[in-house]
């Protein structure tokens, strides 16, 4: 990359980075380290939150599954103790009143007790019902009869009441082997959806009890629809069914994406002793909802933090460095402009911008005064570049410069404008025969008698150059002027400075008078020539003369016209 490149492009980086895009990037630069640590803590508190609500999820499972096993248990328990009256009391009859009087009334998931006889029929029933009815073909009582063990059924609907119920049943020949009664107990199914209450009042949380062919036994909301039903007719719950119900794990979880798009937690549970599994199914967008919900707020006050952080910079920026900058910058302007009663006002300035404000206007203020010194002393230079020192009136270029004015002026009012050129007569004689000093002091003299006549004829009067002065005669006919250049030449002789090598033994001065009306088709220098023509034939005709020059007559062309 050349180095000019580099160079321009430095410069626009510059540009682009201005105090207000400085302080900008500072203030975010400042405000990015805490907005990242807040950013970082509530994704762990997410995590975190995340986590607990799995802990808790998967604790409330277990929870609830101990909850239906200890039911489970009760029943059992009961079933054993009926068992024990059976075994151990002689006659049905009796077993029967003893097993009512002793049937705990504080086991409400125990709708009724039952003791069958060994031909399979109801011999005893707590609630004086099914009785003679035979059970003989009931999975769970053949699987009671084989394993002589406590068996806890899957779904059933009784036969003449179409009640949906779960049986348990314990043979009394477990406790007795040469006595084939069985005790059976039906579970009210209501109750095991109220055990798991727990889990039904929690939002995002739906959990079922199935048995061991997936059909659901309890559920703690809305029991009446699902009690019965298959796990793959369950709502969000058909997805997992298969890997639920198939799993050899006596617990487990998994996740997956429910037809309604959610995303799911599955926890399962085998309740033990039985082909029952609890099934709790958690929706984690609900679970983390709340979280998330703090998490948006939390990034959007960030946000709004930010945006504050960066407007307040921003407006401090322009506050206290670009508009001070701006009013300095702007009083400098008007300064350089020539205004130079400019100064920087210290009560919209921040303090520390009060020095130098304060030194600007130091500056301002002597800078003015050496302005106007400046001035004061090129008006003297002009007007002393202007003056002949020798005779006091103007020199040539002051008096050129009035000529233009009044030339103009003439021209611009239609006046006439008459120049009288006067030349001391054998001046060169004066100076050889009293020295150079003397002809100094004549001219001196000389220049106060041209100044009293200019201010008596209203002219302005001139040192042309050596021993030759001018007139000038505004607004002053020909023969005015004429009369003037008589007056000079008179006022000159009747000085009587002493001039004896002339023939008229004093200073003497010859006159070349010019008049004109001046217009666009003449210049000044054509007045000064036709007066130095004026002053040349002076000259001639002997000296201590005035002669007019025709120049500017209407008639007279280039004539010349003797006054005197
Ligand atoms: P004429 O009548 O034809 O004008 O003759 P002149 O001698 O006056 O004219 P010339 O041009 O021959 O001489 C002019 C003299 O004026 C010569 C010069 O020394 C003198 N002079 C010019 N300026 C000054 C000055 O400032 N001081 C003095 N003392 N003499 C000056
Ligand atoms: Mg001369
Ligand atoms: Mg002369």
């Amino acid at each position: 990359m050349s180095r000019v490149s580099f160079n321009r492009k430095r410069a626009k980086l510059k540009q682009l980075l201005g105090i207000r895009a400085r302080l900008a990037l500072l203030a975010v630069i400042l405000v990015a380290p805490l907005m990242l640590e807040r950013a970082r803590s509530l994704e762990d508190a997410r995590a975190k939150q995340i986590a607990a609500a799995a802990a808790e999820f998967s604790s409330l499972a277990k929870h609830s599954a101990d909850t239906e096993r200890e039911v489970i248990s009760s029943v059992e328990t009961v079933l054993k103790s009926a068992a024990y009256i059976r075994a151990s009391v002689g006659g049905i009859g009796k077993s029967c009143d003893m097993l009512r009087a002793s049937l705990p009334t504080n086991l409400p998931w125990i709708r009724n007790i039952l003791i069958v006889g060994g031909d399979g029929r109801v011999q005893c029933s707590t609630s004086n019902t099914a009785v003679g009815a035979d059970m003989s073909d009931r999975a769970y009582y053949k699987k009671a009869r084989e394993t002589r063990d406590f068996v806890f059924s899957d779904f059933l609907l009784g036969r003449q009441s179409h009640v949906p119920m779960v049986m348990a049943a314990y043979p009394v020949a477990a406790l007795n082997s040469e006595n084939d009664a069985m005790v059976l107990a039906s579970v009210n199914l209501d109750w095991m959806s109220k055990v798991m209450s727990n889990l039904g009042r929690r939002p995002g949380v739906s959990a079922v009890l199935v048995d061991s062919n997936g059909t659901v036994v309890a559920a703690p909301s809305n029991p009446a629809q699902l009690v019965g039903k298959s796990l793959d007719e369950v709502p969000l719950l058909s997805a997992i069914a298969e890997p639920a119900l198939t799993s050899n794990e006596d617990e487990g979880s998994l996740s997956f994406t429910a037809a309604d798009g959610s995303k799911r937690a599955i926890s399962f549970a085998r309740i033990a002793g039985t082909g029952a599994r609890l099934i709790v199914s958690n929706d984690e967008d609900q679970a983390t909802a709340a979280i998330d919900r703090d998490i948006r707020t939390a990034y959007l006050q960030l946000g709004f933090v930010s945006l504050f952080v960066l407007l307040g910079a921003l407006i401090a920026a322009e506050k206290l460095i670009v508009q001070p900058i701006q009013i300095l910058a702007g009083t400098a302007k008007r300064f350089g402009h020539g205004d130079w009663s400019a100064r920087a006002t210290r009560d919209h300035l921040p303090s520390e911008f009060v020095p130098l404000a304060r030194a600007f206007n130091a500056m301002a203020a002597k800078l003015s005064q050496r302005e106007r010194e400046l001035l004061a002393t090129n008006d003297r230079l002009t007007v002393i570049a202007s003056i002949d020192m020798l005779s006091g009136l103007a020199n040539r270029r002051g008096f050129q410069s009035r000529l233009d004015f009044e030339w103009m002026k003439a021209q611009q009012y239609g006046c006439e404008l008459s120049l009288l050129m006067i030349d001391v007569d054998h001046f060169k004689l004066y100076n050889d025969t009293y020295g150079h000093r003397e002809g100094d002091a004549c001219l001196t003299k000389l220049g106060e008698t041209l100044a009293a006549i200019a201010t008596e004829t209203m002219g302005f009067a001139g040192r042309y150059g050596g021993e030759e002065f001018c007139l000038l005669l505004p607004n002053a006919t020909a023969d005015r002027a004429r009369e003037v250049g008589e007056l000079v030449r008179a006022s000159v002789q009747d000085l009587e400075l002493p001039h004896r090598t002339s023939l008229h033994q004093c200073v003497t001065v010859s006159v070349g008078v010019a008049c004109t009306t001046p217009s666009d088709s003449q210049d000044p220098g054509e007045l000064i020539e036709a007066a130095d023509a004026a002053l040349y034939a002076a000259k001639h005709r002997g000296r201590n003369t005035v002669v007019e020059h025709g120049f500017g007559r209407p008639s007279g062309g280039n004539g010349i016209a003797i006054a005197s």
